[in-house]
């Protein structure tokens, strides 16, 4: 590689502005280092690209006060192997971070914000999605590293827990603020945000502008870049900051019958935006068509701040190429996606863009012509062999190379509560008997299969049950055994209280892969429902014995032991929940929660107050006690909890609609009728509001009302749920 050739030339471009070297004590000319990361942000919907409709104002700025890369890549379609990548400037299988969730990055990484950190910068990261959590060991070098999403409101469920990038951009500038007055060091921080990835259910103010779902989300981002940039440039410290700013990966669309990312590695999701903007070293306004990977972030930044270990990468320092000192270098860039084989067994997917032209190794391998048919739609694998045969060999060595300075394999793999919860959501538990009938597949051959159980989680996600369980059935004819298939399929047959279905059903899933603890609870959970306490607790034995530390676990025994009337034991059982749980007001919420869906309102009530005591915030504590006080008949207490969740959440549809069920409880017509169309009025379409409105008891005594039809026509259709279904 070129690599230790080329660094010479990166010391000498860094010492423009004057003469800076690695640990040189002279921090008020060393940049201030700025990381964005846009999560599932596709290139050719920001405006700068050439998408006129977008609403991406920040991220145009950027691009104009400094040098927008044309033909940049990232490593993987998925968001925890691609970050590993930026921060260290390593291929996924050098740093051996392969797929979300099931792996951590090894301790003997050395990060960029180490290098800044040695060099003596602030470090600080702000992510917004629970697969960037602590968890994953992306934290080495960041003295604080938010990744605090707990407040927010609950998940919708099968989706990962985030925040909008506004948030996360305001508290990255409330952390500047304390940066700023303490006024020594330079600083180094990553900003993450998630806000174009699934569900789209952003409300940025001028949503109205943006042509789909989707674009509202990347607009939303795009605030949280302006919040950002905003703050450095009234405080006079833009043109000090050297800002890099791209996404982890794209969204496929439909594209290739994909409908989101991660399977595959088409130019849909590798494909990316990527600017760099610091005026005392690059030029402005400037358009680069050389190839750029994730894993050149890092040589690059490092060199413009003069601070040492570049060379200690798989990148390559393109300060100079940038600026037009330098030919830009060929760099290939490698991608791969190993979730088809992690989450289903089939083949997984290798690549590398060169010259123009891309090489997938895959049972059945393929080549694009990526200038002339940039939609890769045109496999010239067959008419150009020769040519595939040398992309090959390039692809081949990359991965001999990445193999020969793989980090240490004995990467932590953090199997807790929390991952287990995502592995779920992401629907990746594959069993063996699944993988031998996936057998190798390609997955062209296999991405309906995926779609098809991306389908059920969106069904489910909708309350339409129904329609989960036939998709699961279906999927399982397909692939016999599949857990995340069986899983589902057993939380579609609890919620029809189909409760000795779902236990044959679950006895399966443990068949083919015994270690779900999960599963286990979910055996624990009927026999709650059923209240045959001694079976449950037998069941939740069988969670400890896997995973001894399970706060959900030691919630359901409080459960049971407070059902035997044992209010001792059951508070204890709390507290080591608690303990296990830093964020403790979620365990009280969550037992209350519990003993919600058994129908014990009043026990529900008194810990929701518990949790409300700790964090008088949480969103979905507040409307769940509402709901608890209204089944009490306690309507006044109600009535306070829901006015407090409208006072905190203004753009949510769910205290107006609870309201408007109050007033129906309350026989107060004419209040339930504005309330509704109020709540109409403020959903987004993207919540079950028609099915509710269609099945709440609640509503009863309005659906004779001429006005109701109407009000429920007026429902905005589910759009995601009605893509995903079609
Ligand atoms: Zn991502």
């Amino acid at each position: 590689m070129g690599l230790f050739l080329f660094l010479p030339a990166l010391v000498l471009a860094s010492a423009a502005p004057g003469a800076i070297a690695a640990g040189d004590a002279a921090p008020s000319i060393r940049p201030n280092v700025l990381v964005i990361t846009i999560d599932t942000c596709r290139v050719d919907r920001i405006r700068c690209y050439g998408y006129p409709l977008a609403r991406t104002s920040g991220v145009d700025r950027l691009a104009a006060g400094g040098v927008r890369c044309t033909n940049a890549a990232t490593v993987a379609p998925i968001t925890l192997p691609a970050h590993a990548s930026i921060l260290t400037g390593l291929y996924p299988p050098a740093h051996g971070v392969r797929d979300n969730g099931a792996y951590a990055l090894s301790d003997s990484a050395v990060t960029l914000a180490e290098r800044f950190k040695q060099a003596g910068y602030e470090t600080s990261a702000f992510v917004s999605a629970l697969v960037l959590s602590k968890l994953y060991n992306l934290t080495q070098g960041f003295d604080a590293y938010d990744d605090d999403l707990w407040e927010e409101d609950q998940p919708e469920m099968f989706m990962i827990r985030d925040r909008p990038g506004p948030k996360t951009a305001k508290l990255f500038t409330a952390w500047l603020d304390g940066w700023h007055a303490r006024g020594q060091a330079p600083f180094f921080a990553w900003v993450h945000m998630f806000d174009p990835h699934q569900p789209f259910n952003s409300n940025p103010p001028d949503a109205y502008l943006c042509p789909t779902p989707y674009d509202a989300e990347i607009a939303q981002a795009d605030d949280g870049v302006e919040i950002i940039v905003k703050w450095l440039e009234g405080k006079g410290l833009l043109d000090q900051t050297f800002i890099v700013l791209t996404a982890d990966h794209g969204e496929s669309l439909g594209e290739h019958k994909e409908k989101t990312h991660a399977i595959f590695i088409y130019d849909a999701t590798i494909h990316v935006p990527l600017v760099w903007r610091y005026p005392p070293l690059l030029p402005a306004g400037k358009v680069y068509d050389g190839p750029v990977r994730a894993i050149d972030i890092m040589p690059t930044v490092l060199a413009a701040a003069g601070v040492a270990g570049g060379d200690q990468t798989q990148g390559e320092n393109l300060l100079g190429a940038l600026r037009g000192d330098v030919a830009p270098p060929e760099s290939p860039q490698y991608c791969e996606s190993l979730l088809s084989q992690v989450g289903f067994g089939m083949a997984p997917l290798h690549g590398v863009r060169l010259d123009g032209f891309k090489y997938i190794r895959a049972p059945r391998p393929e080549l694009y012509d990526l200038r002339n048919d940039p939609k890769e739609l045109d496999n010239l694998y067959d008419h150009r062999k020769d040519f595939a045969i040398q992309l090959e060999a390039r692809l081949d060595a990359i991965m001999k190379q990445s193999d020969a300075i793989a980090l240490d394999s004995s990467n932590k793999k953090p199997m807790d509560g929390e991952t287990m919860e995502m592995l779920e959501a992401l629907g990746y538990m594959a069993s063996e008997e699944s993988i031998s009938a996936m057998g190798g597949m390609d997955p062209k051959d296999g991405i309906e299969i995926y779609e098809m159980l991306q389908k059920a989680r969106g069904a489910a996600r909708f309350g339409r049950w129904d329609i989960c369980e036939s998709l699961c059935r279906k999927l399982l004819e397909r692939v016999p055994g599949h857990a995340s298939a069986l899983n589902m399929l057993a939380s579609a047959l609890m919620r029809g209280g189909r409760l000795d279905e779902a236990e044959a059903v679950c006895v399966k899933s443990l068949e083919s892969e015994p270690r779900q603890h999960r599963v286990h609870l979910m055996m624990a959970n009927i026999s709650i429902r059923r209240e045959n306490l001694d079976e449950a607790e037998a069941r939740i034995k069988k969670v400890f014995e896997l995973s001894p530390k399970f706060p959900e676990a030691m919630i359901r025994m409080g459960y049971i032991e407070r059902m035997r009337g044992n209010r001792k034991a059951a508070e204890e059982w709390i507290q080591k929940a608690a303990a296990e749980d830093p964020k403790s007001p979620r365990v009280q919420a969550s037992y209350a929660e519990l003993f919600y869906l058994n129908g014990k309102y009043r026990e529900a009530l008194e810990h929701y107050r518990k949790a409300l005591e700790v964090n008088p915030k949480i969103f979905s504590a507040i409307m769940l006690a509402g709901g608890c006080a209204q089944k009490e008949n306690r309507f006044d207490e109600a009535e306070t909890f829901y006015q407090q969740g409208l006072k905190l959440r203004p753009d949510s549809w769910l205290p107006p609609y609870n309201l408007a069920c109050l007033r129906a409880a309350q026989q107060r017509y004419e209040e339930a009728f504005t309330l509704l169309k109020q709540a109409i009025d403020t959903d987004t379409g993207r919540r079950p509001l028609r099915s509710l409105m269609t099945h709440d008891k609640d509503l009863e005594p309005l659906r004779t009302d001429p006005r109701f039809t109407p009000l429920l026509n007026a429902v905005k259709q589910p759009l995601v749920f009605e893509e995903t279904l079609d």
